[in-house]
């Protein structure tokens, strides 16, 4: 499996001038290469190669693998602006905005990430520091900070390119590591998850993570942001950007978070994880508008890819399961009526008179739904 460590540079003041200086001449390049590009309609990397590696090698002092990462760059970014073109995610032809992307060239951001290879970019994982090339020369002992996990990962799976990346002021390399994939225990039994609103993800056990800090750091955000998009200044947009970035940052963070402490639970019970099947949450969900704001800028998207690898790194099963009805199933007797839910957090079956926390009755009916898949999926 694919894994990918993220860890934060500690420049010094002298380094992170050369990083910056480095950044912006490999994107001034790409932009040159990308105008050649369009002009000259030739898009493949061997032909970029031939007609542009020598012109931004020397015009920007750059080394040869950088120059041809820089080539690389702007041939995937055209093939996946065609790509994007043929399956019409851009409008249909003489559309405004396709035509728009049609006739310019691509450009890249000053501070765009930049991949390095072995050549260009060497880490001493033991002594936390990396050596990496740059329009100054050789940067050596630029210290980074990761956690004790990622160093063990770090040093027994990275493998190839990593990414030079410059966000919020900080700089990070992002590696990719190769992991053999764990064997997959034949679970015991299942451990259910329902993703909500209220609370973010409920276990069939009866645990609940409640989302009421996440959701009043949003709030507070979504009401400075109001504020400040009324003033439509430049540093107000400024602003604007980095509360995005930050809010991101903590929903991510509670993902990981929630995400491990289930992993964990399944691992140490010998229990596979049920998943509802997230595919078209959004058209199954209805809801009053406050609530569909925070449903959209929350991604159990990314909470359920958490849980996937997560669990997949620890050889737990995982299984998806088709969640229609799981909010209105008595999960005691089977019996399906929209009058079971009383109200947002209640559950009581009008047939048997069972009654739960309607997250609880929910991803109970997902664990059940999730060992009849398995059984169904592995009977031979
Ligand atoms: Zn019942």
């Amino acid at each position: 499996m694919r894994l990918v460590v993220q860890v934060k540079l500690l420049p010094t003041p002298e380094q992170a001038t050369a990083l910056e200086a480095t950044l912006r001449a490999v994107n001034t390049a790409a932009c040159q290469v990308s105008r050649h590009a369009h002009e000259h309609r030739t898009f493949r990397n061997y032909d970029l190669r031939k007609h542009t590696y020598t012109q931004i090698k020397d015009g920007y002092g750059l080394a040869a693998q950088a120059a041809q990462h820089v080539i690389k760059k702007v041939a995937d970014a055209y093939a996946t602006l065609h790509a994007n073109i043929r399956a019409g995610n851009l409008g249909k032809v003489g559309s405004a905005r396709r035509v728009r992307a049609e006739s310019t060239p691509i450009a890249f951001r000053a501070e765009a990430a930049q991949p390095f290879d072995d050549r260009c970019l060497s880490w001493q994982i033991d002594a936390r520091t990396v050596s990496i090339w740059s329009v100054a020369g050789r940067l050596k002992n630029l210290r980074f900070t990761a956690s004790a996990e990622q160093l063990k990962i770090l040093s027994a799976h990275r493998k190839g390119e990593s990414d030079l990346a410059y966000r919020d002021g900080m700089w990070f390399l992002i590696a990719t590591c190769d992991l053999p994939d764990p064997h997959v225990k034949d679970p015991d039994a299942f451990l259910g998850v329902d993703l909500g609103i209220v609370n973010i993800a409920t276990t069939s056990d009866g645990a609940r993570h409640c989302g009421r800090a996440l959701n009043a750091v949003r709030h507070r955000q979504r009401e400075l942001r109001r504020r400040l998009q009324a003033k439509r200044t430049k540093s107000a947009k400024r602003l604007l950007k980095q509360r995005r970035r930050k809010e991101a940052r903590f929903a991510a963070n509670t993902n990981h978070v929630i995400a491990k402490q289930i992993v964990t639970e399944a691992e140490r019970t010998g229990s596979g994880i049920a998943l509802e099947d997230l595919q078209g949450i959004r058209d199954r969900v209805r809801l009053r508008k406050p609530q569909r704001v925070t449903l959209h800028s929350w991604s159990f998207h990314q909470l359920g890819s958490f849980l996937g690898y997560k669990a997949a790194r620890a050889g737990v099963a995982v299984i998806y399961v088709d969640p229609a009805f799981t909010s209105q199933q008595c999960s005691s007797c089977g019996h399906v009526d929209r009058k079971n839910r009383l109200d947002q957090a209640s559950f009581s079956c009008t047939s048997c008179g069972f009654a739960e926390h309607a997250d609880v009755n929910a991803a109970r009916n997902i664990a059940a739904r999730g060992e009849t898949g398995w059984a169904v999926s592995h009977a031979a």
